[in-house]
């Protein structure tokens, strides 16, 4: 069974991984230069973001981009730069959906098309391909 919500397993074992509570109300705000903190911007907002916030608050590892990416879009309706999303979109009806990856994207068409009989398009990312998901036959 995979699973997505499996905690990053990618930090480094150890006394200094612990995260005290007094070393986050030191970082807040003033991350050091080096702190590897990644960015992202958003040309239609014309703004830049770092993902201290996801990678503090949220706990998402290496995620914050992804978590970032969702929400940015949950709030404004478009992506951040950089990120182009899987998108399903029924033929049939209103329905549809974006993902940032495949699996849960042809999931979402699949899903659809067999409880409802409807059509959907599943667009690629960076792609002018869009694959048929048509509804199983009986
Ligand atoms: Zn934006
Ligand atoms: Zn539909």
């Amino acid at each position: 069974m995979e699973r997505d919500d499996d905690p990053p397993e990618n930090s480094p074992a150890g006394e200094d991984d612990k995260q005290l509570p007094e070393a986050f109300e030191a970082a807040e705000g003033t991350y050091p230069p080096d702190s590897g903190v990644p960015t992202i911007t958003c040309s239609r907002c014309d703004r830049e973001w770092e993902l201290s916030y996801e990678l503090d608050e949220l706990q998402v590892g290496n995620r914050a981009l992804e978590q970032f990416a969702m929400d940015h879009n949950h709030h404004t309706g478009h992506y951040p730069d950089g990120v182009t999303p899987w998108t399903a979109a029924c033929r049939q009806c209103p329905a549809g959906e974006s993902f940032l990856a495949e699996r849960p994207a042809r999931r979402f068409a699949k899903t659809h098309a067999r409880h409802t009989t409807h059509t959907v398009d599943l667009q690629q990312p960076e792609s002018d391909e869009t694959e048929t998901i048509q509804p199983p036959s009986e």
